[in-house]
């Protein structure tokens, strides 16, 4: 993170990514930070965020090509290490899908059978 990175100072994750509010992180690398959620709805359930604030993933992915790619590595990770080969990897973009924090973030969900389509 260069302190060109931008940050919304009323934004949960961006104060969990500077450390002002604590979480069960997991995982850090240079453009991400990988915690707990914590309202798990899997035995494991990680949030996989960049450390750069934009409000959804299509944003990200404009402003912070780097940051964004970097999302589906530390997410691999986070499964590897906890012993999941099959995962599934979810985006919410926008409330009218069940967006509640709007800084981007990468679901990682893994350990139970799951259905498709989702719910
Ligand atoms: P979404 O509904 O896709 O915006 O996901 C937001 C997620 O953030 C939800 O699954 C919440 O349970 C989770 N969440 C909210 N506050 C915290 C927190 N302080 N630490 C960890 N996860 C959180
Ligand atoms: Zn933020």
């Amino acid at each position: 993170m260069t302190s060109a990175t931008p940050t919304d100072p009323d934004c949960l994750f961006c104060k969990i990514v500077a450390g002002e509010i604590p979480a069960d992180v997991v995982h850090e690398g240079a453009a991400t930070v990988a915690f707990r959620d914590i309202n798990p709805q899997a035995p494991l359930h990680v949030l996989v965020v960049p450390r750069a604030h934009h409000e959804n993933a299509a944003a990200s992915a404009a402003a912070d090509a780097e940051g964004f790619a970097a999302l589906f590595a530390a997410a691999a990770e986070v499964a590897r290490a906890e012993g999941h080969d099959d995962y599934r990897l979810v985006f919410n973009t926008g409330a009218g899908v069940g967006q509640t924090v709007f800084h981007t973030h990468l679901h990682v969900i893994a350990g139970r059978p799951m259905t498709w389509p989702p719910g």
